[in-house]
């Protein structure tokens, strides 16, 4: 399997993200004789294999089930090894478009990390473009290599251990089919680093000549992003923006439309239970002082309400004010309104997004000094 296309079989080998719930996605490889534990039941891999991706497996002994997904970046986020703090989906779409990353787009990236992004970056630049990935952390920077290559992504991508503050982003050793202009020749590079200030002046030698081009920082405080403008100014970038990417959900959902009369009844409803309520006590008091099963057995007899006509076909019990039997939203019969509904916080700060852009003319002119 590949990153880079779908296919509908699962083979021996192949990468499944194994969907146990919104938040429980577990990347497995398909090894005959293994299987996978989970407290939904067991899941042999000798049965994935000939199932197709997105189908449902139901466990062992017929009780619980899985989905068997087929490996995207957006997946792959939120279910991979975690090694560092990672960029998700938000962030990482967000800066995607933003900087245009397109088929063919020449990438570099610094630190790899979990490889988080270098999935989304390789699979949106597809085989003509070219990533250029650095990490300096020696085990992270084996860890991410293997995993690159088991998802096929060292067709496109070249990932190299150093550290890119002190030692550049020059590599000597690039295949000669991932050079341009006999080097990197970035069109676009991405910073995840905790000085990013240091890597920026880096850059000159590795990023395009013929076209502009596009830089984003990832940084999660405000004093690292001070530093970065400044080493952005100073090297020549323009257009520096500084955005953050603060999700919020929002809810869009079917009201039921009440009629004025059925409110009204239902307040006479309430009101008169009320009352049977109050004269159902009083006398039970009277009769059976002390007795709190008799109290108890005289309300639960008289507590079922009315049926309003038009809702008598929806059985006992129900009135359209939330109790009694549930109301599939959108049901045919009745009226429904659409409203929307927003999360008053914003619950959680990833980093803050430092864009900018480097023109030609200004590189040609910092290179004539
Ligand atoms: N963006 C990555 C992802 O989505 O998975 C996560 C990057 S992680 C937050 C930062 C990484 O940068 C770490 O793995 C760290 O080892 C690496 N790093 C820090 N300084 C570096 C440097 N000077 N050169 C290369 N890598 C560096």
């Amino acid at each position: 399997m590949s990153f880079f296309e779908y296919k509908d079989i699962i083979e021996e080998g192949d990468l499944v993200l194994a969907f146990l719930g919104r938040s429980n996605i577990k990347p497995i490889t398909v090894t005959k004789g293994s299987q996978l534990n989970t407290r939904y039941g067991n899941f042999e891999h000798d049965r994935m294999i000939g199932m197709k991706y997105g189908e449902q497996m139901p466990g062992a002994k017929g009780v619980g089930f899985i989905h068997l997904l087929y490996p995207t970046p957006e997946l792959w986020t939120v279910s991979l090894p975690h090694r560092t703090q990672i960029v998700y989906t938000p962030d990482s779409s967000y800066i995607i478009q933003r900087l245009n990353v397109t088929s063919g787009t020449r990438v570099i990236e610094a630190g790899t990390g979990s490889g988080s992004f270098s999935h989304s970056f390789a699979r949106t630049i597809g085989v003509e473009g070219r990533l250029f990935t650095y990490e300096f952390h020696e085990p992270r920077y084996i860890e991410a290599k293997k995993e690159l290559e088991d998802h096929g992504l060292l067709a496109n991508t070249v990932i190299t251990h150093r550290d890119v503050c002190n030692d550049g982003f020059e590599i000597s050793n690039i295949p000669e089919d991932f050079k341009k202009d006999d080097g990197i020749c970035g069109d676009v590079v991405f910073l995840d680093l905790p000085s990013p200030w240091t890597a920026i002046p880096n850059l000159k030698s590795v990023i395009s000549h013929q076209s502009r081009v596009g830089i984003c920082c990832f940084s999660p405080c405000i004093e690292q992003v001070e530093k970065t403008v400044k080493a952005l100014e100073t090297e020549g970038w323009s257009n520096i923006e500084m955005v953050e990417v603060a999700g919020k959900r929002w809810e869009a959902r079917k009201d039921m439309v009440k009629d004025v009369k059925d409110v009204v009844k239902r307040l006479k409803d309430i009101q008169s239970r009320k009352n049977q309520g109050i004269e159902h006590r009083k006398q039970s008091k009277i009769h059976n002082v002390g007795d709190k099963r008799d109290i108890k057995e005289v309300e639960t007899a008289d507590d079922s309400s009315p049926e309003p006509t038009k809702f008598q076909n929806l059985g006992k019990g129900f009135n359209p004010f939330g109790k009694g039997l549930r109301v599939r939203e959108g049901d045919e019969q009745f009226q429904w309104r659409n409203v929307t509904k927003i999360e008053s916080e914003i619950k959680s700060h990833t980093s803050y997004l430092t864009f900018a852009y480097m023109n030609p003319n200004v590189r040609l002119n910092t290179s004539v000094e």
